[in-house]
């Protein structure tokens, strides 16, 4: 069957096709039913069966036939350390961990903070909380106190699970003194324990009764068996928070059934992963596709998944490649930022090492601009897959399914609809707009299964954010901007709250930025719809170029940049300002912070970077703010 008419099944046809894909997983009790979209937008999944996360991604393998096999490779270019664990050895080391938290009296229900670097030891901790049908809460390693502290406030944990330390480019990045003033800084005194991991890396203190030495629990804990919690398919299996437009960070909450399906499925359908091969996600347990393709999906699938602590250029630009080299590699999931950032070296760093093993990369997170695409195709010699998603959808929206059936790629669109998800381009009153018109990308529920089920303790913000964009129609609004063209392929155009209104015209950032990335001087570009009088909104251009590009030459560019926006789009988008910056301010998943570019460049007040929810380093933000305004 090909991708048009599994597709198509899936839409018209989602119990069968869903249930048919849940039977490949273990079930404590059946479901009575695969969907229940009574209470809609509040769909649910395989209603009444019972499972256990940790126990279709660790125990199924550990006491199967891959008991000997690689389950999680641990690589860490910060510390210099590397080690692998079978999937007995990972079952054998959470099983210690779920035996320490159960003694710590976490009980199922409960909720786990866990801020950790990129270690063995967090990924054991969210699957022992699983184990317990505990609900983790995974808080990137990068953030701030205050956001720490926004989180225990609202997901109210009973124990947070930490360690002294990450490192970031060889500095130490101290966490549990992070974890002390979050805990000062909460209101709610939800927290009983602090469990610690010590590397070694730097002093700390431990508050007595509270604080306790992750190894003197694990020693404790000998070799325990710990039975996994029979729980719903619908009981919370994590909350992971994500920017909302006000200050409260919104707590996405994933079910348990469904969305190990869906990962389950996504694993052959998408990634076409499996027996033999090697899985590396780039990106960090913090994020969305940390949770999915770090951790359970690999698993789940009883593939080897890669956990890599460092960065693409540290200590060299060639690193990644060694590690493709050293594991065998076969698929990566990366974000077009990283690809960037490796595509400035020069190549014989990639051709250092042997990367032969590699089939596939994917990228995710923000557009692949079609000039990145090309220089990663060509460089890798494998094919490259744009796919689009959301924290919220747990798993991609858009993808090329080439599991199932490779579509031909177009550079710069992340092709089709993921099966289940039947998305459509609309205007502001909800109708669908013809092919190759610009609108908002909408999803028509019944949401698919391990989309997020609400947003935690706020049923009511869940449909205030996702479900009332539009006026008498039940519509998901993803909140970004998207072409579906002639083909049916979709074309993401940026953030809806990022369009700009130049004289009336609506145009998306995206749009722009790719021209001006194809200019064989820009190595990248951001575009700002920025306070214009007559206009309403002008277009801001702040790129960085190439690093042979001359500061003399700078004019020249500038003005081939503008007669190139004007010749591929039109006279309505010619920029009223480029600036050239060495820097762009990214959040640490790599999303260009144009709020902040628009801020420093009206002179308005940049606001508390503490408090900006997606990123991480504010230093490296604020690094970038003064670059940028030292540049414009
Ligand atoms: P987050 O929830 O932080 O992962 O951000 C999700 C947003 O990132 C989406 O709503 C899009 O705006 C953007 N995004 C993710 N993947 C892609 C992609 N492949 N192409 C374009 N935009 C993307």
């Amino acid at each position: 069957m090909g991708y048009a008419e599994m597709h198509r099944r899936s839409i018209e046809d989602p119990q069968g096709f869903w249930g048919e894909l849940a039977e490949e997983l273990h079930w404590y009790k059946k479901w009575d039913t695969v969907l229940d979209d009574s209470k809609a937008p509040f769909y649910r999944w395989f209603v009444g069966g019972e499972t256990n996360l940790c126990y279709n991604a660790v125990d199924r393998h550990a006491l199967g036939a891959r008991r000997g096999q690689a389950a999680l490779i641990w690589e860490s270019p910060e510390v210099g350390q590397s080690r692998t664990l079978t999937y007995f050895e990972l079952y054998r080391e959470v099983n210690r961990l779920a035996a320490a938290f159960q003694r710590l009296g976490v009980q199922k229900g409960d909720r786990v903070i866990i801020y950790m670097p990129m270690v063995p030891e967090a990924i054991f901790a969210m699957l022992a909380c699983v184990r317990l049908g505990a609900v983790h809460s995974v808080v990137f390693g990068g953030f701030s106190i205050a956001s720490l502290a926004s989180r225990i406030d609202d997901a109210e944990p009973v124990l947070i699970v930490t360690a002294d330390a990450g490192m970031r480019k060889g500095l130490p990045v101290h966490l549990k003194e992070i974890v002390d003033r979050a805990l000062e800084a909460a209101e709610k005194p939800s927290v009983r324990h602090v469990l610690v991991l010590n590397r070694g890396l730097v002093p700390m203190e431990m508050q007595e009764g509270r604080d306790l030495d992750w190894a003197e629990q694990i020693k404790e804990s000998g070799s325990t068996y710990v039975e996994p919690a029979r729980v719903a398919s619908t009981d919370p299996s994590y909350i992971l928070y994500t920017s909302g437009t006000t200050g409260k960070p919104k707590g996405v909450v994933r079910d348990t059934g469904g969305y190990m399906v869906a990962l389950h499925a996504s694993m052959s359908q998408i990634y076409n992963c499996g027996d033999g091969d090697v899985y590396w996600s780039t990106s960090d347990i913090g994020w969305v596709v940390g949770h999915s393709y770090i951790v359970y999906g690999p698993l789940l699938k009883g593939v080897p998944t890669v956990v890599y602590e460092g960065r693409p250029d540290h200590p060299d630009p060639g690193v990644w490649w060694r590690v493709i080299e050293k594991y065998g590699v076969t698929h990566v999931f990366t974000a077009p930022t990283a690809l960037r950032a490796l595509r400035k070296f020069p190549e014989h760093w990639m051709q250092s090492a042997d990367i032969s093993s590699l089939k596939i990369l994917f990228a995710a997170g923000e557009p692949l601009d079609a000039p990145t695409y090309e220089w990663a195709r060509a460089a890798l010699n494998v094919p490259v897959i744009d796919h689009y998603w959301q924290t919220e959808s747990g798993w991609s929206m858009l993808t090329n399914p080439v599991g199932v059936e490779m579509l031909p790629v177009k550079a710069g669109s992340p092709t089709m609809p993921a099966f289940g998800h039947k998305l459509e381009v609309v205007d502001a009153d909800g109708n669908p707009v013809p092919r190759g018109e610009k609108g908002f990308l909408v999803d028509h529920g019944p949401l698919p299964p391990g989309m997020l089920m609400t947003l935690w303790n706020d049923d009511e913000r869940y449909l205030q954010s996702y479900w009332s964009h539009f006026k008498g129609k039940l519509l998901y609004m993803t909140g970004d901007y998207a072409i579906q063209d002639a083909d049916g392929y979709f074309w993401m155009l940026g953030r809806a709250d990022e369009v700009l209104n130049v004289s009336g015209h609506r145009l998306g950032t995206r749009e722009i930025e790719e021209v001006i990335s194809g200019h064989p001087a820009v190595a990248e570009a951001a575009v700002i719809g920025v306070r214009h009088e007559l206009k309403g909104e002008g277009v801001l251009v702040v790129a960085v170029l190439k690093q042979h590009i001359a500061p003399a030459d700078q004019d020249g560019v500038a003005r081939s940049i503008t007669s190139l926006v004007r010749e591929s789009i039109g006279p309505i988008a010619t920029p009223d300002a480029i600036h050239f910056v060495s820097m762009l301010p990214k959040t640490r998943s790599g999303k260009i912070m144009r709020r902040v570019i628009r801020a420093v460049y009206q002179g308005d007040n940049i606001g508390d970077l503490s408090t900006i929810e997606d990123d991480a380093t504010v230093d490296m933000v604020r690094e970038a703010i003064d670059v940028l305004k030292g540049d414009l």
